[in-house]
Protein backbone atom coordinates (compact mmCIF):
# COMPACT_ATOMS: atom_id res chain seq x y z
CA UNK A 1 0.00 0.00 0.00
CA UNK A 2 1.53 3.16 -1.10
CA UNK A 3 0.70 7.16 -0.22
CA UNK A 4 0.96 10.47 -1.51
CA UNK A 5 4.93 11.12 -1.73
CA UNK A 6 5.12 14.91 -2.58
CA UNK A 7 3.05 17.55 -3.50
CA UNK A 8 3.86 17.60 -7.28
CA UNK A 9 1.80 14.34 -7.52
CA UNK A 10 -0.84 15.79 -5.33
CA UNK A 11 -1.26 18.99 -7.44
CA UNK A 12 -1.60 16.61 -10.68
CA UNK A 13 -3.56 13.64 -9.25
CA UNK A 14 -6.21 16.24 -7.54
CA UNK A 15 -6.09 18.30 -10.96
CA UNK A 16 -7.00 15.30 -13.04
CA UNK A 17 -9.49 13.84 -10.60
CA UNK A 18 -11.51 17.33 -10.50
CA UNK A 19 -10.42 18.56 -6.87
CA UNK A 20 -8.44 21.40 -7.43
CA UNK A 21 -6.99 23.20 -10.20
CA UNK A 22 -4.71 26.32 -10.03
CA UNK A 23 -6.54 29.47 -10.33
CA UNK A 24 -6.88 31.57 -13.89
CA UNK A 25 -4.20 28.66 -15.26
CA UNK A 26 -4.95 29.76 -19.15
CA UNK A 27 -3.14 32.84 -17.98
CA UNK A 28 -0.51 31.18 -16.51
CA UNK A 29 -2.08 30.98 -13.34
CA UNK A 30 -1.82 32.95 -10.00
CA UNK A 31 0.60 32.51 -7.38
CA UNK A 32 -1.19 30.86 -3.87
CA UNK A 33 -4.44 31.08 -5.20
CA UNK A 34 -6.80 27.89 -6.41
CA UNK A 35 -9.89 26.71 -7.70
CA UNK A 36 -11.91 23.89 -6.47
CA UNK A 37 -13.55 21.63 -9.55
CA UNK A 38 -16.35 19.69 -9.83
CA UNK A 39 -15.47 17.15 -6.97
CA UNK A 40 -13.64 19.78 -4.63
CA UNK A 41 -16.73 21.81 -4.10
CA UNK A 42 -18.41 18.53 -3.07
CA UNK A 43 -15.56 17.70 -0.34
CA UNK A 44 -15.70 21.35 0.73
CA UNK A 45 -19.34 21.42 1.08
CA UNK A 46 -19.64 17.89 2.91
CA UNK A 47 -16.98 19.17 5.42
CA UNK A 48 -18.22 22.26 6.17
CA UNK A 49 -22.03 20.66 6.78
CA UNK A 50 -20.25 18.82 8.98
CA UNK A 51 -18.33 21.13 11.01
CA UNK A 52 -21.69 23.32 11.32
CA UNK A 53 -23.36 19.74 12.38
CA UNK A 54 -21.01 19.07 15.04
CA UNK A 55 -20.87 22.70 16.31
CA UNK A 56 -24.13 23.77 15.58
CA UNK A 57 -26.80 21.43 15.01
CA UNK A 58 -25.81 18.81 18.00
CA UNK A 59 -25.59 21.26 20.41
CA UNK A 60 -27.98 24.13 21.79
CA UNK A 61 -25.54 26.56 22.88
CA UNK A 62 -23.93 27.83 19.58
CA UNK A 63 -25.60 29.45 16.58
CA UNK A 64 -24.40 30.52 13.32
CA UNK A 65 -23.65 33.54 11.69
CA UNK A 66 -22.31 35.22 7.70
CA UNK A 67 -20.95 38.05 8.08
CA UNK A 68 -19.76 40.77 5.48
CA UNK A 69 -15.48 40.38 4.02
CA UNK A 70 -15.15 43.85 4.31
CA UNK A 71 -15.67 45.77 7.55
CA UNK A 72 -15.17 49.21 9.09
CA UNK A 73 -11.38 50.25 8.66
CA UNK A 74 -11.39 50.51 12.28
CA UNK A 75 -12.08 46.90 13.16
CA UNK A 76 -8.44 46.27 12.05
CA UNK A 77 -7.28 48.86 14.00
CA UNK A 78 -8.74 47.72 17.49
CA UNK A 79 -8.11 44.05 16.91
CA UNK A 80 -4.15 45.22 16.29
CA UNK A 81 -3.79 43.81 12.65
CA UNK A 82 -3.55 47.21 11.21
CA UNK A 83 -0.09 47.86 12.45
CA UNK A 84 1.44 44.13 13.47
CA UNK A 85 -0.32 41.59 11.66
CA UNK A 86 3.20 41.07 9.48
CA UNK A 87 5.50 38.32 8.69
CA UNK A 88 9.59 39.29 8.01
CA UNK A 89 10.21 38.86 4.87
CA UNK A 90 13.58 38.62 3.35
CA UNK A 91 14.20 38.66 -0.68
CA UNK A 92 16.81 36.84 -2.65
CA UNK A 93 18.83 38.93 -4.08
CA UNK A 94 19.54 37.74 -7.23
CA UNK A 95 16.35 35.60 -7.75
CA UNK A 96 14.00 37.72 -6.20
CA UNK A 97 12.03 35.02 -4.48
CA UNK A 98 10.43 36.19 -1.56
CA UNK A 99 10.87 34.00 1.34
CA UNK A 100 9.59 34.28 5.15
CA UNK A 101 12.65 35.11 7.78
CA UNK A 102 11.19 32.55 10.61
CA UNK A 103 10.91 29.65 8.14
CA UNK A 104 14.57 30.11 6.61
CA UNK A 105 15.95 30.42 10.32
CA UNK A 106 13.79 27.16 11.38
CA UNK A 107 14.96 24.86 8.75
CA UNK A 108 18.63 27.07 9.32
CA UNK A 109 18.29 24.55 13.08
CA UNK A 110 16.65 22.02 11.31
CA UNK A 111 19.86 21.01 9.33
CA UNK A 112 21.74 21.34 12.43
CA UNK A 113 20.16 19.03 14.02
CA UNK A 114 18.71 21.62 16.48
CA UNK A 115 14.98 22.26 17.33
CA UNK A 116 14.43 26.18 17.92
CA UNK A 117 11.01 27.79 19.01
CA UNK A 118 10.29 30.29 16.73
CA UNK A 119 7.32 31.45 18.47
CA UNK A 120 9.30 32.88 21.35
CA UNK A 121 11.72 35.22 18.49
CA UNK A 122 10.80 38.29 18.39
CA UNK A 123 11.54 39.89 14.47
CA UNK A 124 14.65 41.81 15.76
CA UNK A 125 16.01 38.44 16.63
CA UNK A 126 14.95 36.37 13.62
CA UNK A 127 16.64 39.54 11.83
CA UNK A 128 19.91 39.06 13.74
CA UNK A 129 19.92 35.41 13.43
CA UNK A 130 20.58 35.69 9.52
CA UNK A 131 22.81 38.58 9.99
CA UNK A 132 25.04 36.36 12.57
CA UNK A 133 25.29 33.24 11.04
CA UNK A 134 25.17 34.41 7.59
CA UNK A 135 21.95 32.77 6.09
CA UNK A 136 21.58 32.43 2.66
CA UNK A 137 18.86 31.77 0.29
CA UNK A 138 17.44 28.47 -0.42
CA UNK A 139 19.55 29.12 -3.95
CA UNK A 140 22.69 29.59 -2.03
CA UNK A 141 22.26 33.66 -2.76
CA UNK A 142 22.70 36.81 -0.30
CA UNK A 143 19.37 37.76 1.04
CA UNK A 144 18.27 41.36 2.19
CA UNK A 145 17.90 42.72 5.18
CA UNK A 146 14.47 41.43 6.98
CA UNK A 147 11.38 43.79 7.18
CA UNK A 148 8.42 43.49 8.09
CA UNK A 149 5.45 42.71 5.83
CA UNK A 150 1.60 43.76 6.57
CA UNK A 151 -0.62 40.90 5.32
CA UNK A 152 -3.56 42.37 4.93
CA UNK A 153 -5.19 43.43 1.72
CA UNK A 154 -5.87 46.72 0.60
CA UNK A 155 -8.79 48.41 -1.53
CA UNK A 156 -10.91 50.94 -1.85
CA UNK A 157 -14.72 51.33 -1.36
CA UNK A 158 -16.83 53.97 -2.35
CA UNK A 159 -17.87 55.65 -5.86
CA UNK A 160 -15.38 56.88 -8.54
CA UNK A 161 -13.67 60.10 -7.57
CA UNK A 162 -13.21 59.52 -4.18
CA UNK A 163 -11.92 56.02 -5.12
CA UNK A 164 -8.31 56.08 -4.36
CA UNK A 165 -8.53 58.67 -1.18
CA UNK A 166 -7.19 57.28 1.54
CA UNK A 167 -10.30 57.75 3.56
CA UNK A 168 -12.11 54.99 1.57
CA UNK A 169 -9.49 52.12 2.21
CA UNK A 170 -11.05 48.51 3.54
CA UNK A 171 -9.42 45.88 3.80
CA UNK A 172 -10.61 42.51 2.95
CA UNK A 173 -10.36 40.12 6.34
CA UNK A 174 -7.69 38.36 7.42
CA UNK A 175 -9.82 36.48 9.42
CA UNK A 176 -13.62 35.43 9.60
CA UNK A 177 -13.39 36.06 14.17
CA UNK A 178 -13.73 39.90 13.79
CA UNK A 179 -17.54 39.64 12.25
CA UNK A 180 -18.56 38.14 14.73
CA UNK A 181 -16.98 40.14 17.63
CA UNK A 182 -18.71 42.97 15.71
CA UNK A 183 -22.23 41.31 15.93
CA UNK A 184 -21.59 39.79 19.14
CA UNK A 185 -24.46 41.95 21.01
CA UNK A 186 -26.69 42.19 17.71
CA UNK A 187 -26.79 38.68 18.42
CA UNK A 188 -26.86 37.94 22.08
CA UNK A 189 -29.90 39.93 22.16
CA UNK A 190 -32.13 39.42 19.11
CA UNK A 191 -31.00 35.73 19.90
CA UNK A 192 -31.79 36.39 23.99
CA UNK A 193 -28.62 34.22 24.81
CA UNK A 194 -27.91 33.43 27.56
CA UNK A 195 -23.87 32.92 28.58
CA UNK A 196 -22.18 30.61 27.62
CA UNK A 197 -23.19 30.20 24.31
CA UNK A 198 -21.26 30.69 20.91
CA UNK A 199 -21.37 32.35 17.50
CA UNK A 200 -20.08 30.07 14.69
CA UNK A 201 -19.34 31.32 10.93
CA UNK A 202 -17.40 30.34 7.59
CA UNK A 203 -16.30 32.08 5.28
CA UNK A 204 -13.59 33.34 3.23
CA UNK A 205 -9.97 35.46 4.59
CA UNK A 206 -7.65 37.30 2.64
CA UNK A 207 -4.05 37.50 3.19
CA UNK A 208 -1.04 38.23 1.50
CA UNK A 209 1.41 35.40 2.37
CA UNK A 210 4.78 35.31 1.34
CA UNK A 211 5.82 31.66 0.71
CA UNK A 212 2.94 30.24 -1.55
CA UNK A 213 4.05 27.01 -2.30
CA UNK A 214 2.48 24.59 -0.50
CA UNK A 215 -0.46 24.01 -2.66
CA UNK A 216 -3.78 24.26 -0.59
CA UNK A 217 -2.06 24.63 2.71
CA UNK A 218 -1.20 27.85 2.74
CA UNK A 219 -3.03 30.18 0.12
CA UNK A 220 -4.00 33.89 0.01
CA UNK A 221 -7.53 33.45 -0.10
CA UNK A 222 -9.33 30.54 1.80
CA UNK A 223 -11.75 29.50 4.47
CA UNK A 224 -11.91 29.14 7.95
CA UNK A 225 -14.50 27.84 10.23
CA UNK A 226 -14.44 29.81 13.67
CA UNK A 227 -16.40 29.80 16.69
CA UNK A 228 -16.39 32.01 19.33
CA UNK A 229 -17.42 30.77 22.56
CA UNK A 230 -18.57 33.88 25.09
CA UNK A 231 -18.21 32.68 28.65
CA UNK A 232 -17.90 33.40 31.97
CA UNK A 233 -14.14 34.49 33.10
CA UNK A 234 -14.20 31.80 36.15
CA UNK A 235 -15.13 28.93 33.65
CA UNK A 236 -12.31 29.47 30.91
CA UNK A 237 -10.20 26.86 31.76
CA UNK A 238 -13.17 24.13 32.33
CA UNK A 239 -14.57 25.11 28.69
CA UNK A 240 -10.86 25.28 27.23
CA UNK A 241 -10.76 21.63 28.01
CA UNK A 242 -13.51 20.64 26.90
CA UNK A 243 -13.39 22.31 23.04
CA UNK A 244 -9.38 21.18 23.05
CA UNK A 245 -11.51 17.39 23.43
CA UNK A 246 -14.07 18.55 21.08
CA UNK A 247 -12.05 18.95 18.30
CA UNK A 248 -9.63 16.65 18.38
CA UNK A 249 -12.33 14.12 18.71
CA UNK A 250 -14.03 15.84 15.66
CA UNK A 251 -11.03 15.19 13.15
CA UNK A 252 -11.01 11.81 14.17
CA UNK A 253 -14.41 10.59 14.31
CA UNK A 254 -16.12 12.77 11.97
CA UNK A 255 -13.66 13.14 9.27
CA UNK A 256 -11.95 10.16 10.14
CA UNK A 257 -8.46 10.37 10.49
CA UNK A 258 -6.15 8.44 12.42
CA UNK A 259 -5.50 9.65 15.86
CA UNK A 260 -1.72 8.69 15.39
CA UNK A 261 -1.65 11.35 12.64
CA UNK A 262 -2.51 14.02 14.91
CA UNK A 263 -1.17 15.73 17.71
CA UNK A 264 -1.82 18.89 19.96
CA UNK A 265 0.95 21.37 20.12
CA UNK A 266 1.05 24.06 23.12
CA UNK A 267 1.84 27.18 22.20
CA UNK A 268 5.05 28.13 24.75
CA UNK A 269 4.86 32.03 24.27
CA UNK A 270 1.16 33.42 24.37
CA UNK A 271 0.24 36.72 23.37
CA UNK A 272 -0.11 38.95 26.69
CA UNK A 273 -4.16 38.35 27.10
CA UNK A 274 -4.05 34.93 26.37
CA UNK A 275 -4.05 32.41 28.96
CA UNK A 276 -3.87 29.18 27.22
CA UNK A 277 -3.19 28.25 23.24
CA UNK A 278 -2.70 24.95 21.67
CA UNK A 279 -2.92 23.85 17.80
CA UNK A 280 -3.76 20.40 16.30
CA UNK A 281 -1.51 19.65 13.58
CA UNK A 282 -1.75 16.76 11.37
CA UNK A 283 1.18 14.95 10.27
CA UNK A 284 1.45 16.06 6.01
CA UNK A 285 3.62 13.77 4.53
CA UNK A 286 3.71 15.60 1.52
CA UNK A 287 5.02 18.78 3.63
CA UNK A 288 7.10 16.81 5.35
CA UNK A 289 5.80 16.58 8.99
CA UNK A 290 3.10 18.03 11.18
CA UNK A 291 1.66 21.50 10.60
CA UNK A 292 -0.86 23.52 12.42
CA UNK A 293 -4.60 22.75 11.45
CA UNK A 294 -6.39 24.24 14.04
CA UNK A 295 -5.71 26.54 16.50
CA UNK A 296 -8.09 26.74 20.24
CA UNK A 297 -7.44 29.81 22.14
CA UNK A 298 -8.35 31.31 25.64
CA UNK A 299 -8.55 35.19 24.65
CA UNK A 300 -10.01 36.41 27.46
CA UNK A 301 -12.05 39.50 27.33
CA UNK A 302 -9.28 41.40 25.21
CA UNK A 303 -11.24 41.46 21.42
CA UNK A 304 -14.55 42.30 22.97
CA UNK A 305 -12.79 45.28 25.42
CA UNK A 306 -11.19 46.56 22.25
CA UNK A 307 -13.68 46.80 19.90
CA UNK A 308 -15.56 48.77 22.91
CA UNK A 309 -12.87 51.12 23.33
CA UNK A 310 -12.58 51.82 19.38
CA UNK A 311 -16.34 51.89 18.79
CA UNK A 312 -17.71 53.37 22.11
CA UNK A 313 -20.34 50.64 22.17
CA UNK A 314 -20.42 48.71 25.62
CA UNK A 315 -19.99 44.96 24.17
CA UNK A 316 -20.82 43.88 27.77
CA UNK A 317 -23.43 41.02 29.19
CA UNK A 318 -26.06 41.31 32.32
CA UNK A 319 -26.03 38.85 34.65
CA UNK A 320 -29.28 39.04 35.92
CA UNK A 321 -28.82 36.43 38.85
CA UNK A 322 -25.76 38.46 40.49
CA UNK A 323 -26.69 41.80 39.17
CA UNK A 324 -23.46 42.32 37.78
CA UNK A 325 -21.98 43.66 34.30
CA UNK A 326 -19.12 42.14 32.64
CA UNK A 327 -17.25 41.33 29.26
CA UNK A 328 -17.68 38.12 27.98
CA UNK A 329 -14.53 36.10 27.65
CA UNK A 330 -13.79 33.93 24.89
CA UNK A 331 -12.69 30.58 23.81
CA UNK A 332 -11.78 30.58 20.10
CA UNK A 333 -11.48 27.41 17.92
CA UNK A 334 -10.18 27.74 14.66
CA UNK A 335 -9.63 25.38 11.57
CA UNK A 336 -9.11 26.21 7.47
CA UNK A 337 -11.70 24.33 5.60
CA UNK A 338 -8.91 24.04 2.66
CA UNK A 339 -6.17 22.53 5.26
CA UNK A 340 -8.71 19.94 5.96
CA UNK A 341 -9.86 19.32 2.62
CA UNK A 342 -5.89 18.64 2.34
CA UNK A 343 -5.57 16.62 5.14
CA UNK A 344 -8.75 14.25 3.93
CA UNK A 345 -7.51 13.69 0.68
CA UNK A 346 -4.05 13.35 1.85
CA UNK A 347 -4.99 10.56 4.59
CA UNK A 348 -7.31 8.58 2.24
CA UNK A 349 -5.56 8.42 -0.92
CA UNK A 350 -4.12 5.04 -0.67
CA UNK A 351 -2.63 3.01 -3.96
CA UNK A 352 -3.15 -0.88 -3.95
CA UNK A 353 -1.48 -3.99 -5.47
CA UNK A 354 -4.61 -6.02 -5.96
CA UNK A 355 -2.20 -8.57 -7.98
CA UNK A 356 1.71 -8.59 -8.31
CA UNK A 357 3.23 -9.23 -10.97
CA UNK A 358 3.43 -12.63 -12.63
CA UNK A 359 5.63 -13.46 -15.95
CA UNK A 360 5.17 -10.66 -18.53
CA UNK A 361 1.64 -9.51 -16.83
CA UNK A 362 2.07 -6.17 -14.90
CA UNK A 363 1.05 -5.80 -11.36
CA UNK A 364 -2.82 -4.34 -10.66
CA UNK A 365 -3.08 -1.48 -8.91
CA UNK A 366 -5.42 1.09 -7.90
CA UNK A 367 -6.10 3.92 -6.32
CA UNK A 368 -8.44 4.24 -4.20
CA UNK A 369 -9.65 7.28 -2.03
CA UNK A 370 -10.78 5.65 1.54
CA UNK A 371 -12.49 8.69 2.48
CA UNK A 372 -15.52 8.79 5.26
CA UNK A 373 -18.24 7.71 3.17
CA UNK A 374 -20.37 11.03 4.48
CA UNK A 375 -17.63 13.07 2.76
CA UNK A 376 -17.56 11.23 -0.55
CA UNK A 377 -18.41 13.83 -3.43
CA UNK A 378 -20.14 10.99 -4.45
CA UNK A 379 -21.95 8.57 -3.01
CA UNK A 380 -23.17 6.35 -6.16
CA UNK A 381 -22.42 5.80 -9.36
CA UNK A 382 -24.77 4.33 -11.63
CA UNK A 383 -22.88 2.16 -14.30
CA UNK A 384 -25.26 1.08 -17.41
CA UNK A 385 -22.80 -2.24 -18.84
CA UNK A 386 -23.74 -1.41 -22.26
CA UNK A 387 -24.53 1.65 -24.27
CA UNK A 388 -28.00 -0.12 -25.24
CA UNK A 389 -31.28 2.12 -24.91
CA UNK A 390 -32.75 -0.31 -22.67
CA UNK A 391 -30.01 -0.28 -20.47
CA UNK A 392 -29.68 3.47 -20.69
CA UNK A 393 -33.47 3.96 -19.83
CA UNK A 394 -32.96 0.88 -16.29
CA UNK A 395 -30.39 3.10 -15.04
CA UNK A 396 -31.77 6.66 -15.07
CA UNK A 397 -34.87 4.93 -13.54
CA UNK A 398 -32.32 3.72 -10.79
CA UNK A 399 -30.39 7.17 -10.81
CA UNK A 400 -34.20 8.52 -10.21
CA UNK A 401 -34.61 6.70 -7.27
CA UNK A 402 -31.61 8.22 -5.40
CA UNK A 403 -31.14 11.49 -6.58
CA UNK A 404 -33.07 12.93 -4.09
CA UNK A 405 -31.50 11.80 -1.22
CA UNK A 406 -27.88 11.62 -2.35
CA UNK A 407 -25.23 13.08 -5.00
CA UNK A 408 -25.18 10.39 -8.03
CA UNK A 409 -23.05 9.96 -11.18
CA UNK A 410 -24.27 8.53 -14.47
CA UNK A 411 -21.52 7.04 -16.76
CA UNK A 412 -21.58 5.22 -19.58
CA UNK A 413 -18.07 5.71 -21.16
CA UNK A 414 -15.05 3.19 -21.36
CA UNK A 415 -15.14 -0.58 -19.85
CA UNK A 416 -16.75 -1.42 -16.74
CA UNK A 417 -13.21 -2.11 -14.98
CA UNK A 418 -11.94 1.17 -15.88
CA UNK A 419 -15.42 2.86 -15.07
CA UNK A 420 -14.74 0.96 -11.55
CA UNK A 421 -11.37 2.63 -11.17
CA UNK A 422 -12.37 6.14 -11.97
CA UNK A 423 -14.76 5.71 -9.15
CA UNK A 424 -12.43 4.32 -6.71
CA UNK A 425 -10.34 7.06 -7.17
CA UNK A 426 -12.44 9.67 -5.87
CA UNK A 427 -14.16 7.81 -3.26
CA UNK A 428 -17.35 6.98 -4.44
CA UNK A 429 -18.87 3.92 -1.67
CA UNK A 430 -21.31 2.33 -4.32
CA UNK A 431 -21.28 1.42 -7.72
CA UNK A 432 -24.43 -0.09 -9.02
CA UNK A 433 -24.54 -1.31 -12.58
CA UNK A 434 -27.26 -2.17 -14.51
CA UNK A 435 -26.44 -5.51 -16.97
CA UNK A 436 -29.05 -7.72 -19.15
CA UNK A 437 -30.48 -9.58 -16.22
CA UNK A 438 -31.36 -6.38 -14.69
CA UNK A 439 -34.60 -6.34 -17.73
CA UNK A 440 -35.40 -9.64 -16.90
CA UNK A 441 -34.81 -9.44 -12.69
CA UNK A 442 -35.19 -6.14 -11.90
CA UNK A 443 -32.29 -6.41 -9.76
CA UNK A 444 -28.75 -4.78 -9.65
CA UNK A 445 -25.53 -5.59 -8.15
CA UNK A 446 -23.32 -3.27 -6.05
CA UNK A 447 -20.17 -2.81 -5.35
CA UNK A 448 -18.50 -1.51 -2.35
CA UNK A 449 -15.42 0.53 -2.51
CA UNK A 450 -13.02 -0.46 -0.29
CA UNK A 451 -13.71 -4.30 -0.37
CA UNK A 452 -14.63 -4.47 -4.33
CA UNK A 453 -17.66 -7.34 -2.84
CA UNK A 454 -20.71 -7.43 -4.91
CA UNK A 455 -24.49 -8.05 -3.78
CA UNK A 456 -27.28 -8.30 -6.08
CA UNK A 457 -29.84 -6.52 -5.00
CA UNK A 458 -33.91 -5.57 -6.38
CA UNK A 459 -34.11 -2.44 -8.07
CA UNK A 460 -36.71 -1.59 -4.89
CA UNK A 461 -34.26 -1.76 -2.23
CA UNK A 462 -31.51 -0.28 -3.53
CA UNK A 463 -32.29 3.40 -1.68
CA UNK A 464 -32.37 2.04 1.56
CA UNK A 465 -29.84 0.01 1.48
CA UNK A 466 -27.29 2.82 0.05
CA UNK A 467 -28.71 4.82 2.91
CA UNK A 468 -28.19 2.72 5.53
CA UNK A 469 -24.57 1.53 4.43
CA UNK A 470 -23.82 5.11 3.88
CA UNK A 471 -23.74 5.77 7.63
P1 LIG B 1 0.07 29.68 10.10
O1 LIG B 1 0.94 29.71 11.35
O2 LIG B 1 0.08 28.35 9.39
O3 LIG B 1 0.31 30.84 9.18
P2 LIG B 1 -1.92 30.95 11.68
O4 LIG B 1 -1.48 30.54 13.05
O5 LIG B 1 -1.62 32.31 11.19
O6 LIG B 1 -1.42 29.85 10.59
P3 LIG B 1 -4.66 31.33 12.35
O7 LIG B 1 -4.64 32.78 12.17
O8 LIG B 1 -4.72 30.77 13.73
O9 LIG B 1 -3.46 30.66 11.53
O10 LIG B 1 -5.85 30.74 11.47
C1 LIG B 1 -6.59 29.59 11.83
C2 LIG B 1 -6.55 28.52 10.78
O11 LIG B 1 -6.80 29.05 9.48
C3 LIG B 1 -5.19 27.83 10.65
O12 LIG B 1 -5.03 26.83 11.61
C4 LIG B 1 -5.27 27.27 9.25
O13 LIG B 1 -5.95 26.03 9.21
C5 LIG B 1 -6.09 28.31 8.50
N1 LIG B 1 -5.19 29.19 7.74
C6 LIG B 1 -4.49 30.26 8.19
N2 LIG B 1 -3.79 30.84 7.21
C7 LIG B 1 -4.05 30.11 6.09
C8 LIG B 1 -3.65 30.23 4.71
N3 LIG B 1 -2.85 31.18 4.31
N4 LIG B 1 -4.11 29.30 3.85
C9 LIG B 1 -4.94 28.31 4.23
N5 LIG B 1 -5.38 28.17 5.50
C10 LIG B 1 -4.95 29.06 6.42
Amino acid sequence: MKKLENLEQFRSWAKENAFVYASSEIYGGLSAIFDYGPMGILLKNNIQREWEKAMVQERSDVVLLDSAIFMHPKTWVASGHAAGFSDVLVEDKKTHKRYRADHLVEEFYEQKGEKVDMDKKTPEEIAQIIKDNGIKSPDGNDLTEPRNFNLMLKTNLGSTDAQFNDENVVYARAETCQGIYLQYKNIQETMRLKLPFGIAQVGKAFRNEIVARQFIFRTREFEQMEMQYFHKPEDTEKIFEEWKQARMDWHVNVLGINPENLRFKKHEKLVFYASAAYDIEYNFGTLGGFKELEGIHARSDYDLTQHTKFSGEKLDYFDQERNVRFIPHIVETSVGLNRSLMMVLEEAWTQETLREPQGDTPADTRIVLKIKKSLAPIKAAILPLSKKPELQAKAREVQDLLKFDMMTQYDETASIGKRYRRQDEIGTPFCITVDFDSLNDNAVTIRERDSMEQVRLPIAEVRNYILKNLK
